[in-house]
């Protein structure tokens, strides 16, 4: 039996983003003993790069904003997909949650009169997104470590020791959720990246909070840590994931040069009133109003432009469409001819605002090109191509409580978790998803767990799971000898090959545009790099090695892959971010399907030994029915597009 560190807890967050971070911050607020586990530096998470805001209905800027407002805008992103309790809660709360990051030391930008200032974004009806500049997760994380560290001076006053209630363990990796021998969860299994050892942080509740999956990808705006690990975590331990076909490609990242191809151009350069153009200097979002949007759009160059100073009698420019759709347009002119000299389209606001301002409301982007591509943008326009931003699919939880299915103990919150967003995101709604609904995760999970009491037994980990856990973590360092029927001597497999080849193939045959038969191909293709991944091995010791890291990572990558690629072939529509040019039209009977994801063999995750073959069973469930006044807020007319004849009896 393996011999390990283990420390009790009562709620074990996994991921210090900003889901995590809010979690963490309310389960200790409740009374239960948090800690905090991330795989990169305390600070350095994918919320940090957030730029563009956080998305309120404060009305600030406009007073017809308010959250029925939000919930609508919200619902029509995601296609009318969206577990729409999440919506609905997501949107009444939105505004408490940006006041109290205020309160805990947060300094968002202001309006002239002193109010906390809210810009234009995509989908969104009214100038909904607090911000500071264009650092906006910056503040959100330096707000929430703040409040961390507060906490942690009060325990120090009360215990004489900071880490009494609240700790975090940063450069550390949870490779696997422990149970007990009732299937219920024990706490987490862990390594610390720099030394390389082994410990266990036990507790009854764990709130998983990773993020998404964008390094399955070859082009993305993620960074090196969105390997999908909780999404693989949570099926491992038996949960299911939702629609995760729904990956946003968002319509601007960087294209050009190579080694910084997928960085995010944030959408609020076209929020603030950048334009794209073709290579014919076209203004061609226009071309590419679909019918469902047509009337809240301008339908000329001059009515768009107005916008900008008039939103109440003018409508908005279709450069702020909902991301697919913009994604989608660009992908077609550069199919068509009319891209830029590197496979882009231009992003203009040279010509729309004067230097001074650019460079004041976004800070980022000028550095960013100038340093990266050299390129002065209150000079010139940037080239832009789609990215893989985002994961609207992940893990079915409870709308209300966070609470993952099948799994007791087991919550989830922020990008990992699935179903607020439906079919696409909107820009801004994922910082205050994450505040929303970390603060639910901490709070229930805390519940759950202070509930075991000091007299009732509190679930341990079965010793066996810990020791098979030890056992798939080293295994990287043994790889076994060949496949029955393969060559003696065959060297292991380089894991970063293997990476390589997985993010070419997700990239090609389940990108932006998707076909069934190289969806197929897909499949095959995962199948054979799985079993080629229980050969990836790895040289030298422990102590910090990236190589062994990114072998553990490939198997959650790999699963999570082949969740995206089958959900994606089964769902024979196009719908928000996930479009198929064999199946394009939007199906209102397809409204009602979700699509669940489970493993078929809980104990392995690579492969079991044999040919190669999938291991994700998909399932379809019927989505609940719209509660009726909710319904309510829209047109009928509206409702007619999306909802199936049944549903609008
Ligand atoms: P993260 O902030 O990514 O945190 C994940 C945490 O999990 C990290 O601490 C990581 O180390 C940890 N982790 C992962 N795996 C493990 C493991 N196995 N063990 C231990 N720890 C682990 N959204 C908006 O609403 N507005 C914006 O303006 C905006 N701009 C964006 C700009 C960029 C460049 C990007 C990439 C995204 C942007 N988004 C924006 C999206 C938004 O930032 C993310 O969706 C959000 O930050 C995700 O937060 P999270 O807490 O779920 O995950």
């Amino acid at each position: 039996m393996t011999q390990l560190e283990r420390q009790a807890w009562d709620v074990v967050v996994v991921g210090a983003g900003g889901a995590g971070l809010r979690a963490a911050i309310e389960a200790r607020e409740q009374g239960a003993r948090t800690a905090v586990i991330c795989k990169s530096l305390f600070g350095k998470a994918h919320t940090v790069m957030a730029e563009g805001g956080i998305a309120a209905s404060m009305g600030n800027v406009n007073s017809g904003d308010n959250w029925q407002v939000h919930f609508r805008d919200t619902m029509r992103g995601g296609k009318f997909l969206n577990q729409w309790r999440m919506a609905e809660l997501h949107a009444r709360e939105a505004p408490d949650r940006v006041w109290e990051l205020e309160t805990w030391g947060a300094l968002f930008d202001r309006t002239p009169d002193g109010r906390i200032s809210q810009r234009n974004f995509g989908g969104h009806e009214y100038p909904r997104l607090a911000h500071v500049g264009d650092r906006t997760g910056l503040e959100l994380i330096r707000t929430l470590q703040q409040k961390i560290v507060s906490l942690q001076q009060e325990d120090f006053r009360e215990f004489g020791d900071y880490e009494a209630r609240i700790k975090v363990f940063q450069e550390c990796t949870v490779t696997r959720v422990l149970k007990d021998e009732e299937d219920r969860v024990a706490g987490t299994f862990c390594y610390e990246r720099e030394s390389g050892r082994f410990f266990v942080l036990e507790a009854p509740a764990v709130v998983l909070a990773t993020g998404g999956i964008g390094k399955s990808f070859k082009v993305t705006s993620n960074s090196w840590e969105y390997t999908g690990d909780g999404h693989a975590l949570a099926l491992l331990a038996g949960a299911p994931l939702l629609n995760m076909e729904f990956v946003q490609f968002h319509p601007t990242g960087m294209v050009w040069p190579p080694s910084v191809k997928g960085i995010l151009v944030t959408e609020s350069v076209r929020g603030d009133g950048g334009v794209l153009r073709n290579s014919d200097g076209k203004r061609f979002m226009f071309d590419y109003i679909p019918d469902v949007f047509k009337e809240k759009y301008a339908q000329s160059e001059e009515e768009g432009d107005r916008w900008y100073e008039d939103p109440d009698n003018n409508r908005r420019p279709p450069e702020l469409l909902p991301r697919d759709e913009v994604a989608r347009a660009i992908n077609s002119e550069v199919k068509a001819g009319r891209g830029s000299p590197h496979g882009g389209v231009f992003l203009d606001v040279s010509t729309r605002m004067p230097a001074e301002t650019i460079r004041r409301r976004l800070p980022s982007m000028y550095h960013q090109f100038k340093e990266l591509a050299d390129v002065d943008i209150t000079a010139e326009a940037m080239e832009v191509g789609p990215t893989c931003h985002y994961v609207m699919g992940g893990i079915a939880v409870d709308s209300d409580t966070a609470a993952t299915r099948d799994v007791p103990g087991l919550y989830a919150a922020g990008e990992v978790a699935g179903g607020m967003h439906g079919s696409n995101r909107l820009g801004g709604n994922s910082l205050s998803d994450l505040l929303v609904f970390g603060r639910r995760a901490g709070l229930y999970a805390a519940q759950y767990a202070i509930g075991f009491g000091e007299g009732t037994a509190r679930p341990r980990p079965d010793s066996a799971q810990v020791d098979a856990a030890a056992a798939e973590a080293l295994r990287p360092f043994s790889v076994e000898g060949p496949e029955p029927g393969e060559p003696e001597g065959r060297p292991p497999e380089n894991p970063y090959t293997l990476h390589q080849e997985l993010q070419q193939t997700m990239n090609d045959l389940v990108g932006i545009i998707r076909r069934a038969p190289e969806m197929e191909q897909a499949l095959e293709k995962l199948a054979g790099l799985r079993v080629r991944a229980r050969r990836a091995g790895v040289e030298g010791h422990r102590q910090f090695n990236p190589g062994w890291h990114l072998a553990l990572d490939l198997r959650n990558m790999l699963l999570v892959s082949e969740c995206v690629a089958r959900a994606a072939l089964e769902r024979t529509e196009s719908r928000g971010g996930h479009t198929r040019e064999d199946c394009p039209a939007m199906e209102r009977e397809w409204r009602r399907v979700n699509l669940l994801c489970r493993l078929t063999d809980v104990s392995g995750g690579l492969a079991p030994a044999g040919p190669p073959q999938g291991l994700i069973a998909l399932a379809r469930e019927t989505t609940e029915p719209i509660r009726p006044d909710l319904l309510g807020l829209f047109e009928k007319e509206e409702l007619v597009k999306y909802l199936a004849e049944e549903e609008l009896h």
